[in-house]
């Protein structure tokens, strides 16, 4: 067990706007590239490895933020991705290139998943000694 291990408990409120959407509806890309990286390739979870219950989270970009983004921005920042096949923002959302397999509880759990904390907090999790305490058990 690592010396001195105390508790960090802070409350977030978070105050954002998103851009208005549509409700979100499942892109048929979005369901090849879900079925690719799971099925197909067998992507363990990003942060723990595990292969139960895994889901793939948009990491550059949401969904929801798709009217919100500059894409002149998102071709600088993100050299690698094939351009030429961008159309509409759903090409890079639901894109392998912006895709991160997490399990279920790297993805949404309370004091784990990424949707629940920020990512400095959350990016330890993949670093951690096997001994470390990183939050209580998962309820
Ligand atoms: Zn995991």
């Amino acid at each position: 067990m690592p010396q001195n291990e105390h508790e960090f408990k802070e409350m977030i409120a978070i105050d954002i706007f998103y851009p208005d959407h549509p409700p979100r509806t499942e892109s048929k890309l979005f369901a090849q590239t879900k079925r690719h990286l799971v099925k197909v390739l067998d992507t363990p979870c990003w942060v723990c490895g595990v292969k139960d219950k895994r889901e793939v989270h948009h990491f550059h970009a949401e969904w929801a933020d798709a009217d919100g983004i500059d894409w002149d921005k998102m071709r600088v920042l993100h050299p690698n991705f094939p351009w030429s096949t961008f159309k509409e923002p759903s090409d890079f959302i639901d894109s392998e290139y912006n895709m991160m397999v997490l399990c279920e509880t790297h993805h949404r759990a309370k004091d784990r998943g990424i949707h629940m904390m920020p990512y400095p907090i959350w990016i330890m999790q993949r670093e951690q000694r096997a001994d470390f305490v990183f939050a209580s058990e998962v309820a």
